[in-house]
């Protein structure tokens, strides 16, 4: 009996450490890939205001910002936080900051410290915070060389830049970004044209600035073919559509006679029903362009980011007829659709053209990105995923980076005992995930011009 026992502790113990050293080898592997992050939005500090970067407003600028309102934190935001001392700060934010300590968003940034700064607690302190923060606002002093110390060191070799706050921009520093061309703008300015005396919105005052006077349906797409000529001319890598926070992914086909009599009218008069058949037009003939212009089109499905939303304006399903209608299109869908994983593993199982980014899963939960990952992979095949950060900051980033790699090499180890996966290809999907797949779909050779 007590042999047995004995036995059994021992095979068992055996399969265990046979198991991480797996683990291990997959995860030591992850950080030999050279990474094509296929979905940022890196700001520089000055691009939030006049601040002072300490550790609070690294939180303040993190998705941890959300969780802390959550858990009924007031004001959680850069004005706010820039008022107070250290000492302050942990006395108004302290408990709120404690009671997310179970969150992948908080153990996730928790994870880019532990990478850049040498920080090995498992938690955050009124104590260990101050001596932190003395080095986050040295590092800050001189952001640029910081940027690229940390773009190294992370093992970064391109980040797709989606600047939803500055969408007509398109000159990025070439050594870190690729443009992404991010179509939001398009799209809800259609039903917002210019009232007599009322500031036009930006979208009116970038056509007027690049020479068009906006009079007609034509002369609105005449202008948004131009941007993306303008975007493929700075060698836009894809679009990017994020508009489930403000309205439905339910693009209906209408057709150009209707849009054209609707976007006739002034957009003060149009119901919002006939508004949103505008827009669902322009999102049409947006597809039409990529497709002419052979670029994929990135799309946030699922959950929404901040502390109050409309959650199923971002359902994957809803997106169903354009997979149809266009089967010439690449669509990526992003965030593994949180909470309709399944949904979104579907989608990318019946579809050639429907592609998975896994992008912010980990972050939102990393318990959900194992499980759905596992399921991702017995449906979908590995040359359709990608991996994206998503994130303003770069300490966020690299913790963003750092779970991603733990979740990828859990789920990958998990099918390699159970017999369904080699070691060998299971290194191949880490490669194609977090790299090579992004280079292959997004033609990244041509479009960029560099060597990878
Ligand atoms: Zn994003």
């Amino acid at each position: 009996m007590w042999s047995f026992v004995i036995c059994s502790f021992l095979i068992t113990n055996q399969c265990s450490m046979n198991e991480s050293s797996v683990y291990r080898k997959i995860r030591d592997y992850t950080d030999q890939v050279k990474i094509i992050n296929t979905h940022e939005h890196q700001h520089w500090p000055e691009d939030y205001g006049d601040y002072n970067f300490s550790f609070y407003q690294l939180i303040a600028a993190s998705y941890l910002a959300s969780d802390l309102s959550s858990a009924g934190a007031d004001g959680y935001d850069l004005d706010q936080i820039d008022s107070l001392n250290p000492g302050e700060l942990w006395d108004k934010y302290g408990n709120a900051l404690n009671y997310t300590r179970n969150t992948s968003y908080y153990s996730q940034f928790v994870k880019g410290f532990k990478k850049l700064y040498g920080f090995n607690d498992l938690y955050f302190t009124r104590e260990n915070i101050a001596e932190l923060s003395k080095s986050i606002e040295e590092n800050y002093k001189n952001y640029r060389q910081w940027f690229d110390k940390v773009f190294q060191k992370a093992g970064y070799e391109l980040m797709f830049l989606d600047q939803y706050w500055n969408p007509f921009n398109t000159e990025l520093d070439g050594r870190y970004f690729a443009l992404v061309f991010h179509i939001n703008p398009l799209v809800t300015a259609s039903g917002q044209r210019p009232e007599k005396g009322a500031e036009p919105e930006p979208f009116y005052k970038e056509a007027v600035s690049e020479g068009y006077d906006i009079n007609s349906l034509d002369d609105y797409l005449a202008f948004c073919d131009n941007l993306f000529k303008k975007n493929i001319a700075n060698r836009a890598v894809c679009l990017k559509n994020s508009q489930a926070y403000s309205r439905t992914l339910y693009y209906e086909d209408v057709p150009y006679e209707v849009a054209r009599n609707l976007f006739d009218k002034p957009s003060s008069r149009l119901t919002p029903a006939e508004t949103k058949k505008i827009e669902d037009y322009i999102f049409h003939w947006i597809i039409q362009k990529a497709i002419e212009y052979d670029l994929p089109i990135q799309i946030h499905t699922g959950y929404l980011a901040g502390n109050g939303n409309v959650l199923d304006n971002g359902q994957p399903i809803k997106l169903n007829n354009l997979f149809l209608k266009y089967p010439e299109a690449k669509f990526v869908l992003f965030h593994g659709g949180f909470p309709w994983t399944d949904e979104y593993a579907a989608l990318g199982k019946m579809f050639p053209n429907v592609y998975l980014d896994i992008v912010w899963l980990p972050q939102i939960s990393r318990e959900e990105a194992v499980n759905a990952l596992d399921v991702m992979f017995d449906c979908v095949p590995y040359n359709k995923f990608f991996w994206g950060g998503d994130c303003g900051l770069i300490e966020e980033s690299v913790g963003s980076l750092e779970y991603a790699k733990d979740v990828v090499s859990e789920v990958l180890v998990k099918r390699i005992k159970r017999g369904l996966l080699t070691e060998a290809v299971a290194l191949e999907i880490v490669d194609r995930i977090f790299r090579e797949n992004a280079i292959e779909v997004f033609k990244l050779k041509e479009r960029t011009g560099r060597e990878f």
